[in-house]
Formats: C-alpha cells, sequence, structure tokens
C-alpha cells in the first residue's frame, strides 16, 4: 500500500516536472524568437547556424533546470499548504469513522489560504463533538435503560423463588407477592415513559389542540393523588383562578401536572405542605406547584431534567428519573418554560409558564 502510494506521488511529481517543463519551454522558446526577429529586423543582424545551436542548447538547458526548480518549489509548496491540512483532516475522518470522537483537527497556522482550512477544520471539529455527545447519550441511554430493568427483575426474581418455599406462612405469601407485583408495576411505569419520551423526541406524537378549562385539569389532576396526599397527612392549598382556558393538547399537559404532583408529594415529609396557583397575565398562564419538601441543591437542580437522573436516590424505588424529562419535553412542545427555585430542607417551586394563544 504504502510502495504503491510512493510510485503514485512519484508519477505525479513527474507530471508535475513536465508540466512546468512544456510551460517554461514555451515561455522561453517565444521570448527567443520575438527577441531575434526584433534583432534581425531593427538592426540587420544575421545569426549564423552554430550560434542558434549553441543558443538552442543553453535555453534547453536552462529551461531544463529552471522547470526542475519550479517542480521542486511547486512540490513544497503543495506539502505544506494543501497536503498536509488534507492529511491530517483525512486521518481525523478515519478515526472518527472507526469510532474515535475525541479526535480533533488541529489549526493551520502561517500559510495562505489557512483560513479555508481552518474553517473546514472547525467544522469538523465540531461535527466530532456534537457526535461524541449524541454517542455520551445513547450509551448512558442503555446503562441507565439496563440497570433500571435489572432492579425490578431481581425483585422478581427473588421474591418469585421465596414463594416457592412450602412452609410460608399466608402474610408471607401475600408480602411476597405484594413485592413482585410492585417491581411489575415499577417495570411496566418505566417501560411507558421510555416509550413516551421516544415518541416525544422523535416527534411521533402531534399535539391535538382543542379548548378546555385548565382550572379544571388542574384540579382533576391533583384529586387523582388524594390518597397519598392523606396517608401522608399532608397539606394542600390551591389559589386558582377559575375558568381559566386553554388551547392545547389535554392529554399531553396532564403528563406535566401528574409528575408535578407525584413529585411534590413524594418528596414532602408527612406533615407538609403542598401548594397549587394558577394565574393568567395578558400573554402567559402561569401554573405553580410548591413543596415543603427536602428541596435540592443547585447541582441537583441543573440535572433534574436529565434523563433518569435522580438527585435524592432515598426515593430512587418509587421513580425512575425520567419524569421530568417527559415534563420538560411536553412543556418545550408547548413551546413554553418551565423553572424550578428550591433550597434545600426548605421546599421547591415548580413554575410552568404557557402562551395563551
Ligand atoms: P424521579 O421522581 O422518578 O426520581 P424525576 O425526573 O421526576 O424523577 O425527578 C428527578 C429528580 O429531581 C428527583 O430524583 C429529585 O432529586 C428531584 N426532584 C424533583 N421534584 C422534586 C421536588 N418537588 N423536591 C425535591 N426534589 C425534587
Amino acid at each position: 500500500m504504502k510502495r504503491d502510494s510512493g510510485i503514485k506521488s512519484i508519477l505525479q511529481s513527474v507530471h508535475h516536472y513536465l508540466i512546468f517543463f512544456l510551460i517554461i519551454a514555451f515561455v522561453i522558446t517565444c521570448c527567443i524568437m520575438l527577441f531575434v526577429s526584433i534583432l534581425q529586423n531593427t538592426l540587420g543582424i544575421k545569426f549564423t547556424e552554430d550560434q542558434i545551436s549553441a543558443a538552442a542548447k543553453l535555453t534547453f538547458l536552462n529551461v531544463l533546470g529552471f522547470s526542475a526548480v519550479f517542480t521542486l518549489l511547486d512540490g513544497i509548496r503543495r506539502r505544506f499548504i494543501i497536503i498536509r491540512p488534507i492529511r491530517q483532516i483525512i486521518r481525523a475522518a478515519e478515526k472518527m469513522s472507526e469510532g474515535d470522537f475525541t479526535v480533533r483537527v488541529p489549526p493551520v497556522h502561517g500559510i495562505i489560504g489557512e483560513d479555508m482550512f481552518n474553517q473546514i477544520g472547525d467544522c469538523f471539529n465540531q461535527l466530532a463533538k456534537e457526535l461524541s455527545g449524541v454517542e455520551t447519550l445513547r450509551t448512558d441511554f442503555v446503562a441507565n435503560v439496563s440497570h433500571e430493568l435489572k432492579t425490578p427483575l431481581a425483585v422478581m426474581q427473588n421474591y418469585g423463588t421465596m414463594l416457592q418455599a412450602p412452609d410460608l406462612t399466608e402474610e408471607q405469601r401475600l408480602e411476597y407477592a405484594k413485592a413482585i407485583t410492585d417491581a411489575c408495576r415499577r417495570l411496566a411505569n418505566l417501560i411507558t415513559n421510555i416509550l413516551k419520551l421516544n415518541k416525544l423526541e422523535n416527534q411521533q406524537i402531534y399535539p391535538v389542540a382543542a379548548e378546555y378549562d385548565l382550572s379544571e385539569q388542574i384540579c382533576e389532576c391533583l384529586l387523582l393523588f388524594e390518597e397519598a396526599w392523606e396517608k401522608k397527612n399532608i397539606d394542600i392549598e390551591t389559589d386558582m383562578e377559575e375558568g381559566v382556558m386553554i388551547t392545547s393538547d389535554a392529554q399531553l399537559l396532564s403528563h406535566v401536572w401528574n409528575n408535578l404532583f407525584s413529585n411534590a408529594i413524594k418528596f414532602t415529609k408527612p406533615g407538609g405542605t403542598v401548594s397549587v396557583s394558577l394565574k393568567t397575565t395578558e400573554h402567559h398562564l402561569i401554573v405553580q406547584v410548591s413543596d415543603t419538601g427536602c428541596g435540592m441543591t443547585p447541582e441537583v437542580g441543573a440535572h433534574i431534567f436529565d434523563k433518569f437522573y435522580q438527585g435524592d436516590t432515598s426515593h430512587a424505588t418509587q421513580g425512575n428519573g425520567l419524569g421530568l424529562a417527559l415534563v420538560k419535553r411536553v412543556v418545550d412542545i408547548m413551546q413554553g418554560e418551565i423553572s424550578v427555585e428550591s433550597a434545600v430542607g426548605k421546599g421547591s417551586t415548580f413554575t410552568v409558564k404557557l402562551r395563551r394563544d
């Protein structure tokens, strides 16, 4: 392979040399003929055959020498200005095609045309950076899904084995069966969320907009959690404008409220308070869900909308870290905004801002 490319480059040099040789030979021949004809016409000088043959030989040698020098200079110019940067780009592209996304094209300095190569290099580096991000997301996603699938499966396997023991009391049998049912529910939940998120991200879900009463929807969603908040003796405070109409996809928005309420109740200690408010401005609808729960640090707050991120691992079994990723995706689709304010030990407030039109 290397020998082939060596022969190729020698042939290329000969080719360049011949081109230079022919061009220079042509130019010099034209100049000499012009010069001789001027001399003969104006001064009346006549050249002998010997003189012309000596001059022709000298000219031929000059042409040979000059074209060799120019070929060499051109070769050097090409090597540094064109071939070297192109080789760097080719080498980087080869590495990237082998899956190495850390590769970068170094900048080219101090030559004519550097701007072009630097632009190509910058585009290539940007592409490598994007691909490396996508690759990390993909591998993280696969790792997270595998981990989340393994946990409930391990629970089911353990309790399934324990259920096979012959001398179980009725109480134990029920307890083990319940553990298996809970793990199944978690698994089903996880798969539903992954599918939903996948559809939202691949834009397979098109929002179906229709006008409906947002105040009513929020109250209905909140009531779904009545059992959960009563169990924890959590106070619910509401401050809702009534009859607020919205034109949007009711089913998609219900995911937002359900996830925010479920988190607020989950992360609030028994005896705490969860508040829900709905306000309108000229162009926006603003829904706030506040709790007096554990709150979160700014570091946790910065990642809560990432897929599979769980800041508070003490509640890890009650979720899968996909809830807020889904919420964010839906709010983005609705061209709205979501933000969070939180203080550790004091609580959190999630604010969703939607357009009225
Ligand atoms: P999950 O609730 O399943 O863990 P989410 O995507 O809903 O996943 O939330 C991601 C993380 O955000 C949680 O693990 C938690 O650390 C943090 N979080 C969300 N809501 C609250 C809240 N109301 N109070 C405190 N932390 C919260």
